[in-house]
């Protein structure tokens, strides 16, 4: 029979082995164990439970251990866990790839599924340096995005991430080198400034022909600052690059299915990209999945003279993460999301009003599920989580941010308690 290990043997053994995400190898921040999770709480191996502001990092939106998830699961996995997707094809394959072209704007017409977020804007990328090569336009190597962005952590995806924030400097030399315009400052329609657009528009003008595509996070940037920008940046952004033949990828890997308060948040602006990355929680947060979608031209293009697309995971289109994709696309349908994450982004709004006070605050802001305080300086993580853990609520900070996007399912009490715990720790600071 397995030993159950106590806290502490667990504790310190994951302290020297196991690495965690961005964490010092030697001097890590503490980590809690958790033993469980069902619907928004998860529960601590001490046995206390902790209500859930993060969804895990943007996943989770139907809570945990949500029942239909599971027998999506179970079910698929007495059928096929996995099977190669070279030569072979499957229903879960087939039926996801329809609904995302369904919900997704008409002109994407074409599915690529592949392993995280990362690599789905590996893949985006790829597409649009082959669809440039293939036009024979071979000095279109390069990409351009905005300040204060975040597209994951491999290589391509981290040279278009903000190089301040994404550390540039670190791997300088081992990243591609690409072109980042200012990030607009307006937050939104009514506060639009034509200034906002003037370096994005010099640089393409400048640079267009070593340009393959325009890589942005529409509307909400996430991990580079959770900032938030006028849907008009993105519409002048359409504009520009089809005046100069540029590709437009907008990564919706955090912002996808009704985050925003629109099932992507593209919709927001009434722009469709040529090429768009989904993820995070494409599997309601249950595995590592994604899909980069494009429309028929991009396809036939590359497709040009008997041109293959150089990308196949090993893991592509794995029936277990297609089976629970599916099931969480079937919950998102039965849910009327501008209504559900309007109520949401009210609640978050109420509960985070008195933050605007505290001396130790530079800007509250909330849009769709997602509530922000921007602190005026980086606050201690490790300290923060420990007063929120206490205080029963799972947040975790970065840098300047104390932030929330908690699961869809959470009940108007759960969110009150969670935001009120938030006011009083940001007010001790
Ligand atoms: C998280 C994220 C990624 C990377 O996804 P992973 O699954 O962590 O590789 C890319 N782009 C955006 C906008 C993200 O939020």
């Amino acid at each position: 029979m397995p030993q159950i290990q106590p806290e502490a043997v667990l504790l310190d053994y994951d302290r020297r082995h196991v690495w965690h995400p961005y964490t010092s190898p030697t001097e890590p921040l503490p980590v809690y164990p958790v033993v469980a999770a069902h619907g928004v709480y998860l529960r601590l191996m001490d046995g206390r439970e902790l209500i859930d502001g993060m969804s895990s990092w943007w996943c989770a939106i139907h809570g945990y251990n949500h029942p239909r998830l599971n027998t999506s699961l179970k079910e698929q996995a007495e059928k096929m866990a996995h099977v190669m997707f070279g030569g072979l094809t499957h229903e879960p394959a087939v039926s996801l790839a329809r609904t995302l072209i369904d919900i997704t704007p008409p002109n994407l017409q074409k599915v690529f599924f592949c392993d995280s977020g990362s690599v789905a804007v590996e893949v985006a990328m790829k597409m649009a340096l082959q669809y440039q090569a293939a036009l024979k336009l071979e000095r279109r190597k390069h990409f351009l995005t905005i300040r204060g962005g975040y597209h994951g952590d491999t290589l391509g995806a981290m040279s278009v991430c903000d190089p301040v924030t994404g550390m540039h400097q670190l791997f300088s030399g081992a990243l591609p080198v690409q072109f980042f315009a200012e990030r607009p400052v307006s937050t939104n329609d009514e506060a639009w400034r034509e200034d906002d657009i003037a370096d994005f528009q010099t640089q393409l003008a400048g640079h267009h022909q070593e340009i393959a595509a325009v890589i942005m996070e529409p509307v909400v940037q996430g991990a580079g600052g959770m900032y938030f920008y006028a849907p008009e940046f993105l519409r002048r952004v359409r504009k520009l690059c089809d005046e100069y033949g540029v590709l437009l990828i907008l990564d919706e890997i955090a912002t996808g299915f009704g985050r925003t308060g629109r099932m992507f948040a593209c919709e927001h602006a009434g722009v469709a990209p040529d090429i768009m990355c989904l993820g995070k929680a494409l599997t309601g947060g249950y595995m590592s999945f994604a899909a980069t979608l494009t429309t028929e031209r991009v396809g036939e293009v590359i497709g040009r003279r008997d041109g293959v697309f150089m990308h196949g995971p090993t893991f592509m289109a794995n029936p277990l993460a297609c089976a629970v994709a599916n099931a969480s696309l079937d919950l998102l349908s039965e849910m009327d999301i501008s209504t559900l994450i309007g109520g949401l982004a009210s609640g978050l709004r109420r509960g985070l009003e008195p933050c605007r006070a505290l001396p130790a605050v530079a800007e509250v802001r909330v849009l769709g599920a997602i509530g922000v305080v921007e602190m005026k300086k980086p606050v201690d993580v490790a300290a923060l989580q420990r007063e929120f853990v206490e205080r029963g609520v799972w947040i975790r900070p970065f840098g300047r941010l104390v932030y929330i996007m908690p699961p869809y399912i959470i009940t108007g009490a759960e969110l009150d308690y969670l935001t009120s715990r938030m006011v009083e720790v940001i007010k001790t600071l």
